[in-house]
């Protein structure tokens, strides 16, 4: 049934009323003439309190959360219709594991999607060892590093949405396509479903654009924003399942700077003592072509690359074997976006991927999307649900946050490799010959305390949310 035009609706406006362009902005992405949007019966109850959450990822999942701790009434807007466990492995660095114990999520639960990782290694093209450390608790850290499967995890956080907040509050099939600053203070969202071509607007008090590295928000609040920036490098995902090596759970690099790969294992060892071992095997290429076949996991088949890792075979690993008897392969380019000095316009504010898309060099793309979420959690706590405290979150963290996306670009820790080439051409017997040890150290501890993971202050830093913090928000309000 169709609403009347001009009127709210139990939340839900018009999209003529809406987004009458009258004040706030146009939204550049969205390409409907909206005096004829569709509007359809609005299924999205009238309170205008509460914060809508664009996109259902890793962030807007954690975000959903973490505001649900703190009892704030959120909104979860995910396009995709139907969540099914996509993608490969993800790692969870200490920080952002200490943050989902904060929420409940405690090993117990991790260790069913993924495993602690024990030690961080990188090997030369020759197979020689050039660093290598131990990582989590075996580094000292309160919480261990976990490298998971980014799907298990997602349905992970999915079903702890829809348990503790309601299935009413998480919106699959709904795609933000753009917003309204209010007149009000407040905020509209514009959601389609693009199957069926209908549109609703709706009111909230501030929304979080979390819809990834595409982000339609993030497209209204930059519309000049560059287009995306690939430098050259093409990755082939995939997992095996194979006995894991060194320590049973080591992230090991390998290879050369142009020519590499990345493994390690996601899950506990079966009856038979395999692993599913995520890899990434990765080349750099100036063939822009390759930039234009590919996108977000098209798979294809492991002929297409195996070439590039054919001598890849050593006493302790055989590349090839590995890499064939994967069960699936994904390419994608590695990409991320250029900086922008802003993830704010009043009362919207960007978060993750749609804030910082980084290259995953520095395994840190979903930490610091949970990061953001609890960071903005802890911000709502001392200054209220208001965009204040959006403003307080762009100022503290745009700039560090993007020295940590322009850092990934320069091959975040695996920039080691190039120093060992430029030095020796990848070619040595004794590591320390080319690159002495406490320059190894210095080079590693310089990355892990630009991401925010340096051991020491996070072991000392107070947690980011208080152990009650919805007994302190209800004392705050
Ligand atoms: C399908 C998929 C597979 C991935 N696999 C890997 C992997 O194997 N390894 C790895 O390191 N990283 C992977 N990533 C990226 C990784 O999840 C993120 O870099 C990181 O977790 C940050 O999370 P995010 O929630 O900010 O972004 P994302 O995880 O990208 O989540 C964004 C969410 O927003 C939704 N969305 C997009 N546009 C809209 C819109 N207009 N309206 C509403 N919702 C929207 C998307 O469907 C998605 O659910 C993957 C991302 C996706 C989407």
């Amino acid at each position: 049934m169709h609403s009347d035009s001009g009127r709210e609706i139990r939340g839900i406006r018009p999209a003529t009323t809406a987004l009458g362009i009258s004040h706030g902005r146009a939204c550049p992405s969205l390409h409907v003439e909206l005096q004829s949007v569709p509007m359809i019966e609005p299924i999205f109850p009238h309170t205008n309190d509460d914060v809508l959450i664009a996109g259902g990822g890793i962030c807007g999942l954690v975000t959903a959360l973490t505001l649900h701790q703190l009892g704030i009434p959120c909104r979860v807007f995910e396009a995709v219709e139907r969540l099914r466990p996509l993608g490969v492995g993800i790692n969870l660095q200490p920080n952002a594991v200490r943050e989902l114990y904060d929420l409940g999520l405690d090993s117990t639960r991790l260790n069913t999607i993924g495993t602690q990782v024990r030690e961080w290694a990188l090997v030369g093209l020759n197979g020689n060892d050039i660093y290598a450390e131990p990582r989590g608790l075996l580094a000292g850290y309160n919480w261990p590093q976990y490298a998971v499967h980014r799907g298990a995890l997602h349905m992970m956080l999915y079903q702890e949405v829809t348990q503790r907040l309601g299935a009413d509050r998480m919106h699959t099939g709904y795609q933000a396509a753009g917003y309204e600053t209010d007149t009000d203070g407040g905020v509209t969202l514009l959601v389609q479903t693009p199957d069926r071509g209908e549109t609703q607007a709706v009111a909230g008090k501030l929304l979080l654009g979390a819809d990834g590295i595409h982000s339609s928000i993030r497209a209204q609040m930059h519309p000049n924003q560059a287009p995306i920036h690939w430098g050259g490098t093409i990755m082939w995902r995939g997992v095996t399942r194979a006995p894991a090596i060194r320590t049973g759970s080591s992230f090991v690099g390998l290879g050369e700077e142009n020519r590499r790969l990345v493994i390690y294992p996601i899950s506990q060892p079966d009856a038979d003592g395999l692993s599913l071992i995520n890899w990434i095997a990765e080349i750099r290429t100036e063939d822009q072509s390759e930039w234009e076949r590919t996108g977000w996991f098209s798979e294809v088949s492991v002929d297409r690359f195996m070439h590039h890792f054919e001598s890849m075979k050593y006493d302790w690993l055989d590349v090839p074997s590995l890499l064939s008897q994967g069960s699936v392969a994904f390419e994608n380019p590695m990409i991320d976006r250029d900086p922008v000095d802003t993830w704010r316009d009043g009362p919207v504010l960007l978060l993750g991927d749609a804030a910082h898309p980084m290259y995953p060099t520095g395994s840190n793309g979903a930490s610091q999307a949970i990061i953001d979420a609890r960071r903005l959690g802890a911000l709502f706590l001392q200054h209220g649900v208001k965009p204040d405290a959006l403003a307080r979150f762009d100022t503290a963290y745009n700039t560090p946050v993007n020295q940590v996306v322009l850092r990934n670009r320069g091959d975040g820790p695996f920039g080691l490799l190039k120093i060992v080439e430029d030095r020796c051409g990848g070619h040595f017997e004794d590591i320390d010959a080319v690159i002495p040890s406490e320059e190894r150290h210095a080079f590693m501890q310089g990355y892990q305390a630009a991401a925010g993971f340096a051991r020491d202050s996070l072991n000392t830093a107070p947690p980011t949310l208080p152990p009650s913090p919805l007994i302190q928000m209800n004392a705050r309000i």
